[in-house]
Formats: C-alpha cells, sequence, structure tokens
C-alpha cells in the first residue's frame, strides 16, 4: 500500500514509492459541475470519475496514486441552467496540461486520466497529443472516457441511444452511488415534453437549454428511472476494463 488516496499521502512517501516503482500510475478523476435535469446533481460527472477512480485505486492499491478529483470543466453545452459553471475550452487544456506535467515533474512516468463527462473528450484528445507528442516529457498520459464505453452500456441496459444526458444510465448509476441524491420529486415531475429531443444538433450545434425543459436528453418513453442494481453494474464492469488496461499498458 503507497497511500490511500492522493490527498491524504505526504510528499516525502510520495518520493519513496516513486523511487521504488517509478511505473506507478498518478490516477485524476475529471468530471463537470452542471446542470442534470431536475433530478440529478451538478457534481453527478464528478462523483461518477471519483467513484470508478476509488474503486481502481482499491484494485491496484500497489500500482495506483489517486489524486482529487477535476471538477470545473467543459460544461458550455449546458449554460443558461443556474448552476451550470464551465470553462473555455482552451483554459481547460492548458489548466490540465499543467495538472498532468506537475505530475509528470513529481516523478510519474504514467498518469491517467478517468474522465466521465462527453464535453471533455474532445479537448482531453487534444491535451493527450500535446503532452504524449510534445518530445518534452518521459511521461505518458493515458485518457479513459466514460463514452468509449457504449457498448457495455448497451450491453449493461439493453439500448443504446445515440446521445445521452441525465438519462436512464446516468441515473442508475447515481441510485448506486449515492442514492440520496437522486431527487425522486424531481423524477417525478418529469413530463415526455421535457425531456424528449430528436435533435442531432444537441451539444455541438446547440446547447441543451434549447432543445430540452428539464435539461435531461434521452429517448426513452416513458422516461425510465434509474435501477440501481444496473448502476452497480455498469460501475463495475468499467472498472474491470480500466484495470485490465492499466495492468497492460501496451494496450492502455
Ligand atoms: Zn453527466
Amino acid at each position: 500500500m503507497i497511500g490511500v488516496i492522493g490527498y491524504t499521502l505526504s510528499w516525502i512517501k510520495l518520493e519513496e514509492a516513486l523511487k521504488k516503482k517509478p511505473e506507478i500510475i498518478g490516477l485524476l478523476p475529471i468530471g463537470s459541475f452542471e446542470q442534470h435535469g431536475y433530478h440529478l446533481p451538478f457534481s453527478t460527472d464528478s462523483m461518477v470519475a471519483w467513484r470508478l477512480a476509488t474503486m481502481v485505486e482499491q484494485r491496484l492499491p500497489e500500482e495506483v496514486v489517486l489524486f482529487p478529483p477535476v471538477i470545473y470543466a467543459c460544461s458550455s453545452e449546458h449554460r443558461g441552467f443556474p448552476g451550470t459553471v464551465w470553462v473555455d475550452y482552451h483554459v481547460f487544456i492548458e489548466y490540465a496540461r499543467c495538472v498532468v506535467e506537475s505530475l509528470f515533474e513529481a516523478g510519474f512516468r504514467r498518469v491517467g486520466v478517468i474522465n466521465a463527462h462527453g464535453g471533455n473528450v474532445q479537448a482531453l484528445s487534444v491535451l493527450q497529443r500535446m503532452v504524449n507528442l510534445s518530445g518534452r516529457h518521459a511521461g505518458k498520459l493515458y485518457v479513459f472516457n466514460l463514452t468509449e464505453f457504449r457498448d457495455l452500456t448497451a450491453k449493461v441496459f439493453g439500448r443504446s441511444p445515440p446521445l445521452q444526458h441525465a438519462g436512464y444510465s446516468e441515473t442508475s448509476m447515481l441510485e448506486y452511488i449515492c442514492p440520496e441524491c437522486v431527487d425522486h420529486e424531481g423524477l417525478a415531475r418529469m413530463k415526455p415534453e421535457d425531456f424528449k429531443t430528436t435533435s442531432k444538433e444537441v451539444f455541438s450545434i446547440r446547447p441543451t437549454r434549447e432543445v430540452s425543459r428539464s435539461g435531461v436528453v434521452d429517448d426513452s418513453e416513458p422516461f425510465q428511472h434509474g435501477d440501481k442494481k444496473l448502476g452497480e453494474t455498469l460501475i463495475t464492469e468499467i472498472v474491470n476494463a480500466i484495470v485490465e488496461r492499466l495492468k497492460d499498458p501496451t494496450h492502455a
């Protein structure tokens, strides 16, 4: 055990651990702080990223040091719903680059991001190339996006909506991670006209506010409440997949 969670670790123990085992992975969860419909909290994605990362850390206690999450990120597609906080894409890339390069400078050769927000994917892809192909670091950045696991999501939930936000699968994950965080009164307020959208332009061309009254994007009819068991299955299967890839860096 090299340290339970990054923020309880002292620098001297980290230095010693990295000297002994430089292939240790610095694990960085990234989420968001954005509207999630009438029924889920702003920090939903951050909670999902954090839970995935803590479960990976529990599975690989000798190989992983977990750092606190990045919460404010690329959420401008949800602007207009009060409380959503975002930073511009270029600011996020630069900010995350500094975080990752701090970890390289500390001695990590591998940094793994677990990202649970779809809006961060493109920015993280740019960041990954910037960092890994700059020629300035021996370290490598690996990115695990929740969106990469669409096949698993489709398998677990038996459906595969093209776009989804704060819908069935996300509500199910929160029912597992933090059932008291799901507002069932908010769920009861959900009418089909509050979430059903056929827009293909949402997120990249039009903000969610223009296509969904509640902020939810889902194509289920009627709106399906979360299923705790399925949420647990999905989270567990994603953790298994990430652990396998981290154990075998040639496939990371
Ligand atoms: Zn989300």
